[in-house]
């Protein structure tokens, strides 16, 4: 895949880094099969976090974007989902913003990405904006333990909505996702 991008992508990705925890492949992150990218770095500290480990931006490795982008591409089945910790951190949301340019630039992988940040605050902020603009899928706001429903489909509670993003902006609205 990566000979597929010109060399001075392929430069570009060689030397950008980015904290990354884990990656999965799994169906549990969205419709399909996944592969799912956790960052590490999250400030929303929301209480009864599946992934309190992530919360310490230091604690995930270093991985260039070319391996990060090798993997989300080596199985070709399978489509993509960015959690965290938070991918729109404020160490993160560079990255999450280069890695669905090249998802979206060259492959036709179907993105979701997951944050604490909710629609209309990202919406004002120009850096998390450009991050998901061209991503498929938002499931945005923080994990609310008095809302916790097991019943919802990819959700932890009732607050956090599942976003078609490009729905959204387009219609100059938000656009949920019925699942
Ligand atoms: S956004 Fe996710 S990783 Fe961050 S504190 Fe909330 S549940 Fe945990």
């Amino acid at each position: 895949m990566i000979d597929k991008l010109s060399p001075l992508i392929q430069e570009w990705i060689k030397h950008d880094t980015v904290r990354i925890m884990s990656t999965k492949l799994c169906s549990e992150n969205y419709v399909g099969i996944r592969m799912s990218i956790f960052f590490s770095g999250c400030d929303n500290y929301c209480k009864g976090c599946f992934n309190k480990e992530t919360w310490n931006w230091n604690n995930g490795e270093e991985w260039t974007l070319e391996r990060l982008f090798e993997e989300c591409t080596k199985y070709e089945f399978a489509d993509v989902s960015i959690l965290g910790g938070d991918c729109l951190y404020h160490k993160n949301v560079e990255a999450t913003e280069s890695l669905v340019w090249l998802l979206k630039e060259y492959t036709d992988k179907h993105i979701t990405i997951y944050t604490g940040s909710i629609w209309e605050d990202i919406i004002q902020d120009e850096a998390k904006f450009n991050a998901i603009q061209y991503a498929d899928i938002l499931i945005d706001g923080k994990y609310d333990e008095n809302l916790k429903d097991r019943t919802l489909a990819f959700r932890g509670s009732s607050n956090q909505r599942i976003i078609d993003i490009q729905q959204s902006i387009k219609e100059e609205r938000i656009i949920e996702v019925q699942l």
